[in-house]
């Protein structure tokens, strides 16, 4: 039993909704595109799940943030997909892919074949069983990746509603995920391996302001050491967390933010790899000249940095790479090398940042810390290559986007600290 398809979608991510819509607006034809998700929903906004899905008032819920409401275009609902002819095979896994023979064989029993492939198929959430931890399959430990992982999370905090969680991982999903638990009244314990929280990216300085923001929203840190084991109750529920200098932190919940690994299996001696991901070219394409690979698991070459190649774990990269596979689908001969500047962001409570470029070479903080206004430049070998800035507007925000992408000359350290947000206004 097989269906056929000219372009196939593999994951039902952000990617998979960004490239659909592309696909539309550069004529594909009904019947042409399928998508094949294991999640059993439509493509949707996946930074959402730690944001407006968590709040205790009003929370967002689907439809709401399908793609691509994130950056502000079309909402594409189920209907939108059947309208353009587009088959969506939801709650489905493919578990084996043939490259030579351009099949997908599904967990159902169903073989998909394509012309074209788009490999989108994300990441998933490293778990601590995967650490030798044990207990660690405890009904009151939530990882945080799918809209189901989201919905587990959700009834977890209303049981532990007044009570005390304990957050292991002090990345994105471990901040995100404890600034939700503080604004759901409960009490947060975070624990990390590192000296301070977002270690890949914020500096000592910037992160000490993070860590002061929430502790006074009551949340505890734990630095420098990990997780060793869990004391569980005879349910089997975490009551505690044991640390590995041998704290022990009562809690009622825990959520597990340790970082992802790229789904690449179904093609591990497939495709050439790199960075943990699947090797592509500027086109998106990958060792295989019928196969596309985008979003978290793509390794691309940036341009910005010399052609070095990147995997980026963001929802624009997500959004920017799916359109460009399409373009280069579609449009073959006509679109031009990937050109993208890395850009992250983050929100929490009240305060929001923006990130551009590479956080390499020395740094230069500028601004009021106190009043949550503040940056840094990362400055290398002469030439500006990384902002930060949190409580920045539309156009502050779009001011040290271009100083990046125009690898500003700075002579002078102490002359750009002074400047500070005006440096790159003036530009
Ligand atoms: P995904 O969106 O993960 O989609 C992959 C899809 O493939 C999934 O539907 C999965 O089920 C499916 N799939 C995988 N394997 C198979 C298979 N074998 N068969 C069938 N289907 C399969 N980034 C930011 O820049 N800022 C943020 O604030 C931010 N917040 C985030 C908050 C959360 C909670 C999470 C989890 C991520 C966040 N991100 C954020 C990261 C961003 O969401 C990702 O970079 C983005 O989702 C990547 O898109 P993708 O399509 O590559 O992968």
């Amino acid at each position: 039993m097989g269906r056929a398809f000219v372009y196939v979608i593999l994951g039902g991510g952000v990617t998979a909704g960004y490239a659909a819509l592309e696909f539309t607006r550069k004529g594909v034809q009904p019947g042409e595109l399928c998508i094949i998700s294991e999640e059993s929903v439509a493509p949707y906004e996946r930074p959402a799940l730690s944001k407006g899905y968590l709040l205790p008032e009003a929370p967002a819920r689907l439809p709401a943030f399908h793609t691509c409401v994130g950056a502000i275009d079309e909402r594409l609902t189920p209907k939108w997909y059947k309208e353009h002819g587009i088959e969506l095979v939801l709650g489905t896994r493919v578990k084996a892919a043939d490259l030579r023979r351009k099949t997908l064989l599904t967990a159902t029993g169903e073989t998909i074949s394509y012309k074209t492939l788009i490999i989108a198929t994300g990441a998933r959430a490293l778990k601590l069983e995967e650490f030798g931890i044990r207990g660690a399959g405890a009904e009151n430990i939530c990882y945080l990746r799918s809209l189901s992982d989201a919905n587990k999370l959700v009834d977890v905090m209303k049981a532990s509603s007044g009570g005390h969680a304990v957050v292991i991982g002090g990345g994105y999903i471990g901040m995100e995920c404890a600034a939700a638990l503080v604004t759901n009244r409960i009490r947060v314990t975070m624990v990390f391996p590192e000296a301070h929280c977002m270690a890949r990216l914020f500096t000592p300085k910037i992160a000490d302001f993070y860590e002061e923001y929430y502790e006074s929203k009551g949340v505890n840190f734990i630095k420098g050491t990990v997780l060793a084991s869990f004391e569980n109750n005879s349910d089997g529920k975490v009551m505690a967390v044991i640390l590995r200098d041998g704290t022990r932190v009562p809690t009622d919940m825990v959520v597990v933010g340790i970082g992802i690994t790229p789904n690449t299996s179904l093609f591990e001696g497939q495709l050439t790899m790199d960075k943990g991901g699947i090797k592509v070219n500027g086109q998106m394409q990958t060792s295989n000249s019928s196969v596309y690979a985008v979003g978290d698991v793509a390794a691309f070459p940036v341009k910005l940095f010399g052609g070095g190649v990147r995997r980026l774990e963001h929802v624009d990269s997500a959004r920017q790479t799916a359109r460009h596979a399409v373009s280069a689908i579609m449009e073959p001969g006509k679109t031009r090398e990937f050109d993208y500047l890395p850009f992250f962001y983050s929100r929490v409570f009240g305060l929001s940042w923006q990130f551009y470029g590479d956080n390499r070479g020395e740094v230069v903080h500028y601004g009021d810390f106190a009043g949550a206004r503040f940056g840094a430049y990362w400055v290398d070998r002469g030439r500006v290559v990384g902002a930060f800035l949190e409580g920045g507007d539309r156009e502050e925000y779009e001011a040290i986007a271009k100083v990046i992408r125009l690898k500003i000359e700075v002579k002078d350290l102490a002359e750009l600290e002074t400047q500070g947000l005006n440096f790159a206004v003036q530009v």
